[in-house]
């Protein structure tokens, strides 16, 4: 495990993206997002080596409906019994029911394909979450509405970590950081506000649902270097004057 991050923080690495697995001191834990194809595997085994159950889940957390974080969902929601909490916007990408016009049709014809190849099941959103709700899961996470890649799509913050779990705002791979592709955004004019939303945040760590390794720091250099190309040079001088919201916990 990388030192940049907080501890209690599991990835499981799935076929196109991740999900987080994230388990507090009390053994208490929460899904963020489900994965497409052999996340339940992990998931059990994961939760084994802790020596924890099923019923330890308390709750799935959705950053969206698409398929890559929603195709375990029926699944991860029989087997924990646990709520789920998604932005009421993604029940129709969770049932396969949104009405994708422009570039993103290709992502309604991606997915429709997928549901038939995995015999994907949909599932039923059971707490409606929208943007400043507090969660009392790992200590508290606060729901950050980030539209744009679709329009319910949220981030989770920790202020007790200062740590934006951003979802697909962005995807973070060596040499390759980047805004996800047209076709899969529904509402792509919604992005360079979320874009803002996000680095006003000023979190110390960002950790996304599509990188290569877990590093919280990491990902948030990147998300800065991102921001300075999409957001062009007012965005970069604003970060100037901003401050750490913990400075004392700035290692460098
Ligand atoms: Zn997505
Ligand atoms: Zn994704």
């Amino acid at each position: 495990m990388s030192q940049n991050i907080p501890s209690g923080i599991h990835t499981i690495r799935g076929f196109m993206g991740v999900c987080h697995l994230l388990i507090d001191p009390r053994g208490e834990a929460v899904l963020l997002d489900t994965g497409l194809v052999g996340e339940p595997m992990q998931i059990r085994w994961l939760l084994r080596r802790f020596g924890l159950g099923p019923e330890s889940v308390k709750a799935i957390l959705l950053t969206h409906g698409h398929i890559d974080h929603a195709g375990n969902l029926a699944w991860a929601k029989r087997w924990t019994g646990a709520p789920v909490y998604a932005h009421p916007a993604e029940q129709a990408h969770i049932d396969g029911t949104y009405p994708f016009t422009g570039a993103s049709r290709w992502c309604g014809r991606m997915e429709r394909f997928g549901y038939d190849v995995l015999n994907y099941r949909t599932a039923k959103i059971d707490q409606f979450i929208r943007d400043g709700d507090e969660l009392p899961f790992w200590d508290g996470l606060q729901v950050i509405h980030l539209p744009g890649h679709t329009e319910g799509h949220c981030g989770y913050y920790s202020q007790r970590h200062n740590l934006l779990f951003s979802g697909d705002l962005f995807a973070s791979y060596f040499f390759n950081v980047h805004l996800p592709p047209p076709i899969l955004n529904s509402r792509p004019e919604l992005i360079f506000g979320s874009l803002r939303k996000a680095l006003d945040l000023n979190a110390r760590y960002i950790v996304p649902q599509h990188y290569d390794i877990l590093d919280g720091e990491l990902h948030r250099r990147r998300f800065d270097a991102l921001c300075g190309r999409k957001l062009g040079v007012a965005a970069n001088s604003e970060r100037a004057v901003h401050r750490p919201r913990n400075p004392t916990t700035k290692t460098r």
